[in-house]
């Protein structure tokens, strides 16, 4: 990606320490927003933000437990203040907790609902309130939430977390109706990566063979880049770009869409 084309955007981006989250955070820098990581990895996260602003950019960090409504509005509150705006939310922060359907526990799925689905929720409506007329910043903007593959195919042993990743598509759809309908101003759209080797990813490589799902960690990624036509894993730059473009002008007629950037696996 080239340009400045979100020169003057400001950015908060959760689970942006480390993973997808900091590639999207570098990506957006280096299209010219000031970004600031919310998350909660504070020594990790303040390294990352550090990193941010060697770009040339305003770059910030600030705690953030999506779970917990009164640290959205913390956050929301610093990113205005540290950045003099706010206009564009990357709701990425995520969990996964890998079961065989007949092994789930209700604790986990009550984790991954926790992150992954009121995380997105509140964060739908920390933006939508400081974004739309009348809000802390009321400049409109775009959102991008991170839902997964997970949520377009029938992968084994994640039936709890595609639920969840389900769910953040559908909060999409609504959340860009309701802004549109309103006038909010505000674009909200989601990405469906495919498997990425971040920490989640690892783990479950490591998981699928521990249910006995494949011989070993290699196996189990060969397994989906059988499944993927491109022939390779996502990459975290390919969930960036994705997500710069669906931030950007040049995507100014685009709410409430899916992006698969997953090299065909979902198809
Ligand atoms: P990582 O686990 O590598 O990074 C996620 C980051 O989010 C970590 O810094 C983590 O901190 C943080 N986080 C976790 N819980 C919270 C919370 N409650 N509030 C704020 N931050 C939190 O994950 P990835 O970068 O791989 O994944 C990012 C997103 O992409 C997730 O939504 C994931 O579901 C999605 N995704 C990932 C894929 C993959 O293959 N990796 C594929 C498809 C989608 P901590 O380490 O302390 O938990």
């Amino acid at each position: 990606m080239s340009g400045q084309r979100l020169a003057g955007r400001k950015a908060l981006v959760t689970g942006g320490a480390r993973g997808i989250g900091a590639a999207i955070a570098e990506a957006l820098a280096k299209a010219g927003a000031a970004v600031m990581i919310g998350d909660i990895l504070t020594d990790v996260g303040r390294d990352t933000a550090a990193d941010i602003g060697k770009l040339g950019v305003k770059a910030g960090f600030v705690p953030l437990d999506v779970t917990d409504n009164a640290q959205w509005e913390q956050a929301v509150s610093a990113t205005v203040s540290t950045l003099g705006g706010f206009d564009i939310l990357i709701n990425n922060a995520g969990i996964e907790i890998t079961s065989l359907v007949a092994d789930l526990k209700a604790e986990d799925l009550r984790r991954m609902c926790d992150v992954n689905v009121v995380g997105v929720g509140l964060g739908l409506r920390n933006a939508f309130r400081a974004m739309r007329p009348g809000g802390a910043a009321a400049k409109g903007g775009a959102v991008v939430n991170i839902s997964s593959v997970a949520a377009t195919i029938a992968f084994p042993a994640i039936a709890g977390y595609s639920a969840t990743k389900s769910a953040v598509d559908r909060l999409t759809r609504i959340a860009a109706m309701e802004s549109g309908k309103l006038g909010y101003g505000v674009r909200v759209n989601c990405i469906y990566p495919g498997l990425i080797p971040t920490v989640m990813g690892m783990q479950l490589a490591n998981d699928i063979v521990a249910v006995g799902l494949a011989p070993d960690v290699n196996g189990a990624v060969a397994g989906v880049i059988e499944q993927t036509p491109l022939g390779r894993l996502a990459e975290v730059s390919d969930i960036a770009d994705a997500a710069v473009f669906l931030c950007s002008d040049e995507a100014r007629f685009i709410t409430g869409a899916g992006l698969p950037v997953d090299g065909g696996m979902g198809m």
